[in-house]
């Protein structure tokens, strides 16, 4: 009896994880809602392709699951319940799941549009990279549209410096990972803020 169960559980986590198998290429649905393709070792988030895995996991595209319990800051606490973004922390949650970029997180709350279904001739110029468009007025980040022009304006940035990373990626990954995380490359010494170096004289 006890055998059984110890099985059941076993198939249910086999099939709650399916391990990567040579060969099977996930691009054509991670393209769309964004995802790591262990096969071609390339990711996706906001259909702008990454070729960094340690760039792509520092991003936290699927965002983690929190305990709320343990969670003691307030203003995280007051954005659990709103799907807001703590900006103390850094940390944005949507649907329960905690996301550390405003990149990710703005991309969790879009709409994941199909870059072949949109008719506006500007939003589909603008799902290559990132854009606004005041005739529909909705912002493109990648695939991913959102309406709230605040949050546009913020994800855009954030994207902005994913564009510059993912340039920086064939250089020094160290260095794109410290480009969007607005840190030091442990390599190459080199500190970013906003997508630029910052001279060592500087503040
Ligand atoms: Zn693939
Ligand atoms: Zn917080
Ligand atoms: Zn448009
Ligand atoms: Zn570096």
């Amino acid at each position: 009896m006890i055998r059984t169960a110890i099985l059941s559980i076993v198939s249910l986590l086999a099939l709650a994880t399916p391990s990567p198998v040579l060969g099977d290429c996930t691009c054509a649905a991670t393209k769309m809602k964004g995802g790591w393709c262990a096969d071609c070792k390339v990711g996706h988030i906001a259909s702008i392709k990454i070729e960094s895995e340690s760039l792509f996991e520092f991003l936290d595209a699927h965002g983690h699951h929190i305990n709320p319990a343990s969670i003691r800051c307030e203003s995280c606490i007051a954005a659990i319940k709103v799907d807001g973004f703590c900006d103390r922390c850094g940390m944005g949650y949507v649907d329960r799941l905690a996301y550390v970029s405003t990149l990710t997180y703005s991309v969790a709350k879009g709409k994941q549009l199909d870059p072949s279904t949109i008719a506006c001739r500007n939003c589909s110029e603008h799902a290559k990279s990132f854009g606004w468009c005041d005739v529909c007025k909705v912002g493109m980040i990648g695939n991913v549209a959102i309406r709230d022009k605040d949050n546009y304006r913020e994800a855009s940035q954030a994207m902005k410096k994913l564009l510059i990373a993912n340039e920086m990626v064939k250089r020094c990954e160290t260095c794109a990972v410290a480009i969007v995380a607005n840190a030091t490359c442990p390599k190459c010494k080199i500190t970013y803020k906003n997508g630029k170096k910052i001279e060592p004289a500087d503040p």
